[in-house]
């Protein structure tokens, strides 16, 4: 029962989501869904690092998880090549690494080594915002400094405003220039905001797996069209 449950969101949402923003541009191209490139699937956070806490306890190391393991499964679904930074909410440490913050720095090089030595690579970093006061919300998509990732910021915020939150008033911006990846990735890169875990709304959207879902296919959908050079 798991597994029929589980697959039939993923068809629907892969039709309304990934096939909406192929197919209509270029009919017939999804079997050239194959992409040469890997798109390098980052859930943030993580381990000893649970990121922001929503207000009822959720953490944002969690829901980046289930996004991006479905994203994943999208990926095997179409045979796009995708890897994990992480797959789950251990994390192995050196030994060295004996405090939290030591913990995080060696899990960010050990990322960035993955993600720089990954040939083709496309790096999606998948995080939750959070505010002290409960009114700003919105999903916002942010860039690292390689070439190219401006444009796939571009394509995948407009895709994410488009499909999941019309009249979404935020637009893609460079990363804050102490973000690890974003700063030191080779490859092109984009962090996504998806929501903000202190935002009732937001935060209802983000608990829901077909929300989750939808979030993952369009961020697949704007991975190919970055990749074969569409626009949104
Ligand atoms: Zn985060």
């Amino acid at each position: 029962m798991r597994f029929i449950k589980w697959w039939f969101p993923l068809a629907a949402a892969v039709l309304l989501a990934v096939a909406a923003l192929v197919q209509e541009q270029d009919a017939g191209a999804l079997a050239q869904a194959l992409t040469p490139g890997v798109l390098l699937i980052d859930p943030g956070h993580g381990g000893a690092d649970g990121g922001a806490v929503a207000p009822d306890g959720t953490l944002e190391s969690d829901i980046n998880l289930d996004i991006a393991l479905r994203l994943e499964a999208l990926c095997r679904f179409w045979g796009v090549d995708a890897v994990l930074t992480r797959s789950g909410e251990t994390i192995d440490y050196p030994p060295e690494a004996d405090s939290i913050a030591k913990k995080k720095v060696a899990d960010q090089h050990a990322r960035l080594a993955l993600v720089n030595g990954t040939e083709g690579a496309v790096l999606v970093s998948i995080h939750q915002n959070n505010y002290p006061a409960a009114s700003p919300h919105g999903i916002q998509v942010f860039y690292g400094a390689a070439a190219g990732s401006d444009a796939l910021a571009a394509l995948t915020q407009a895709n994410l405003t488009g499909q999941l939150c019309p009249g979404n008033r935020r637009v893609a911006a460079p990363a804050d220039k102490n973000i690890y990846l974003m700063k030191n990735a080779k490859c092109p890169a984009v962090l996504v905001e998806c929501g903000f875990l202190s935002n009732p709304e937001d935060l209802q959207d983000l608990q829901s797996g077909s929300y989750r879902m939808r979030l993952a296919a369009v961020l697949l959908g704007s991975y190919l069209q970055y990749t074969r050079g569409l626009s949104a």
